[in-house]
């Protein structure tokens, strides 16, 4: 048995550095922890992802080292052994490093390959959570997540793979009563509905497609397995962009159509 009390994994004295590995959150600075706010502005080094928004770049100290280490899919232009040496040098320099990553750190973040790297080298490190993608597109578009009676599991799913049909239990997937939530499944949609209707969900089951979440230029499509790709086509939907499958997403068609219903009514009554 091991009892962990300490959140800062201590590896060599402070003198050498430390590493703080912090969620951006989705986009939207003021959906930064106060946490993580405060690392970025004690930071002497922000090593940061594509993800990180414009907005939160701002916030980084102008006296600090700044590495952009982004990648685009298909395009690692800084590998991950590469990042991991990076955080390792700054460290050892004696700096204060955050290394800054979209969403939460520990979803879909390639996390593991840091922290192997840290500890390898005996850095001390913490992590420092963010708002995931998940919690901030549900939130903009008022949908929960889990419901009572309707969707009592919820499952974050990666689709990086185009061809991850194999990869995928898509019979686990394809089941009522849950939520399922895909990561970088844009390139995957067609794939992604055709397995689900395939392994038994209603051609007409909801789907829910956020770009950019929580940012300005945030655009959702409400829509169906069966009609979603081409839907997703005609929008020019990009990435990023999150997919949220199951029957919590009735809510927002239902919010649609009390608001077409409610709005005149509304209009109607302030014109009297
Ligand atoms: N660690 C991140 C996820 C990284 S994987 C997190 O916790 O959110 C990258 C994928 O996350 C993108 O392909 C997209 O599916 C999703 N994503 C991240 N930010 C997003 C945003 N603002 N709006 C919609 N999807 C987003």
């Amino acid at each position: 048995m091991a009892v962990i009390t300490q959140t800062i994994h201590a590896g060599l004295p402070g003198k050498y550095g430390e590493v703080a590995l912090v969620g951006a959150g989705p986009g939207a600075a003021d959906l930064l922890t106060l946490r993580a706010l405060t690392f970025i502005q004690q930071a002497d080094a922000v090593v940061y992802d594509r993800l990180v928004s414009e907005e939160v770049l701002a916030l980084i100290p102008a006296d600090c080292q700044r590495f952009d280490v982004g990648k685009s899919r298909g395009h690692h232009s800084v590998s991950q052994a590469e990042i991991g040496a990076l955080l390792v040098r700054l460290a050892l320099q004696g700096l204060k490093v955050v290394r800054l990553k979209g969403g939460d750190p520990a979803i879909f973040g390639r996390l593991a390959e840091e922290l192997d790297a840290l500890d390898a080298a005996a850095i001390s490190w913490q992590i420092v959570p963010g708002i995931s993608a998940a919690s901030a597109c549900a939130a903009a578009t008022g949908i929960p997540l889990t419901e009572r009676g309707i969707a009592q599991q919820l499952r974050f799913i990666s689709a990086v793979d185009k061809s991850c049909s194999t990869a995928q239990d898509w019979a686990s997937l394809a089941k009522p009563g849950q939520t399922l939530v895909f990561y970088m499944g844009l390139s995957a949609l067609g794939e992604i509905c055709t397995q689900l209707m395939a392994h038994g969900l209603a051609a007409d089951w909801p789907i829910l497609l956020v770009e950019n979440g929580s940012r300005p230029e945030q655009r959702c499509l409400l829509s169906k397995l069966s009609e979603a790709l081409a839907d997703s086509q005609k929008m020019v939907l990009k990435s990023p962009c999150l997919i949220m499958v199951g029957e919590v997403v009735r809510r927002r068609q239902h919010a649609i159509v009390l608001a077409e219903i409610i709005g005149p009514q509304i209009n109607k009554i302030l014109a009297a």
